[in-house]
């Protein structure tokens, strides 16, 4: 079995019932123990066992027949380098000095210069690193229009709606369910905000991880015998400023952020 890169794609493979059988108090918590290589993932006996063909190299539908965001960032990287930086930045609202292109990033600085070397204050993560350069050498730099639309009514988003599902929505509500101080860490960690709430949902916060692809996150806490629920929403025109692929990898890389922001929090409760 090929080794993990973090202890969020371990927890993707949990049933995340926190049934506790596997001797820890959460799935979170066990994925973090597995992680660090004090428990094995056989060990939780809900454990996905198609989806851990994952590790060994089995295809599972859908996942591998995207490009790895790491092979994707190495392609944009060398596509940057026939692009006018100066023309980009216009057009896509980031600005232009010292022969480098930057942008906020959830916030923070993110810089290109014309050999495609990546500069930022936060870290080059390549699920947010390749969106951007995307962001720069594609997007059309269109304005938001303020009207909140479900990843599957973007163009070309429905067929690849289950994937973002499980890879973003369910391990973000997961997260959520878990951790309910999770909103305000990431709105002060991201430097987003907490808006009136949308679709009555009991939170919704906006994420800025392109400043023209801004990204809503409505969470519905339990009632009434109802479970909780979580959604991810995005402005209509993220389609056009950004390719699918990338508004999915994106997704993708808040889930992986808020679930080690969750891990941290669950360790230190644990200790
Ligand atoms: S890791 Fe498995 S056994 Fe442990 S709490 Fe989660 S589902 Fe239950």
């Amino acid at each position: 079995m090929s080794k993990p890169k973090n202890a969020f794609e371990i927890f993707l493979l949990l049933d995340k019932s926190n049934c506790a059988k596997c001797g820890e108090k959460t799935c979170l918590a066990f994925a973090g123990a597995a992680y660090l290589g004090r428990r094995k993932v056989t060990d939780c006996p809900k454990v996905d066992w198609k989806a851990l063909d994952w590790f060994t190299g089995e295809p599972e539908e859908g996942i591998n027949q995207e490009p790895s965001p790491e092979d994707r960032l190495e392609k944009l990287k060398s596509e940057i380098v026939h692009l006018e930086l100066a023309e980009a930045a216009e057009r896509v609202g980031a600005e232009y000095s010292g022969n480098k292109l930057t942008l906020k990033v959830l916030g923070k600085d993110f810089s290109v210069d014309a050999k495609g070397n990546l500069t930022s204050e936060i870290h080059i993560n390549p699920w947010v690193a390749a969106p951007f350069l995307s962001y720069i050498l594609y997007g059309r730099g269109l304005p938001v229009s303020g009207r909140w639309v479900p990843f599957r009514e973007l163009k070309e988003g429905r067929d690849r709606y289950p994937l973002f599902q499980k890879r973003c929505e369910e391990p973000m509500k997961k997260v959520a369910d878990i951790y309910t101080p999770l909103f305000d860490d990431v709105v002060h960690v991201f430097g987003g905000k907490q808006v009136e709430k949308q679709f009555e949902s009991d939170i919704s916060v906006v994420l800025y991880p392109l400043p023209k692809v801004p990204v809503m996150i409505c969470y519905w806490l339990p009632e009434d015998g109802m479970e909780s629920s979580l959604h991810i929403f995005f402005d209509e025109t993220a389609d056009r400023n950004l390719d699918i692929g990338s508004v999915f990898n994106l997704g993708a890389g808040l889930a992986q952020m808020f679930t080690k922001i969750a891990l941290r929090h669950g360790f230190d409760a644990g200790s």
